[in-house]
């Protein structure tokens, strides 16, 4: 089954990130319990098919998970969820406080340590792109 990792996972080769699709046995799930989420059944989407080949090429990451339409369809709602962080807005389920050593206190989604050296609102702030605060932190905006 295609699972999405919610937590670091230790495995013989390495750690899996959180947000990395895998292919897991139902057994392996079972015994992470919580650790991972099987991404549900879905039709492929068409539309998001057209979008990511225009966006990721030949990344042999993208060409590796095309022909899996639940990949298909995951790896559009991340490309959503980056859209909206451009914009400067919290994606939905982005309430876990974490101070990362570049952007100071930011929100992330949960499954992040409590520090980090870079996360993901560091690109907007490469950018000059805003990064959403928790209002306590307003005064402290870089
Ligand atoms: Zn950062």
């Amino acid at each position: 089954m295609l699972v999405e990792i919610l937590e670091p996972v230790a495995t013989r080769t390495g750690t899996l990130q959180p947000g990395r699709l895998v292919e897991m046995s139902e057994g392996a799930i079972r015994r992470l319990d919580g650790k991972v989420r099987v991404v549900p059944t879905a039709e492929p989407i068409d539309s998001n098919l057209e979008r990511l080949s225009a966006e990721f090429g030949d990344d042999p990451e993208w060409l590796k998970w095309k022909v899996h339409p639940l990949a298909v369809n995951h790896w559009a709602a991340n490309m959503d969820i980056a859209e909206i962080r451009r914009k400067g807005s919290l994606p939905h389920g982005y309430v876990h406080e974490v101070e990362c050593q570049s952007c100071g206190p930011v929100l992330l989604a949960s499954g992040m340590p409590e520090r980090v050296p870079a996360c993901v609102w560091c690109m907007n702030r490469a950018a000059g792109l805003p990064i959403p605060r928790l209002e306590h932190h307003e005064e402290r905006k870089l």
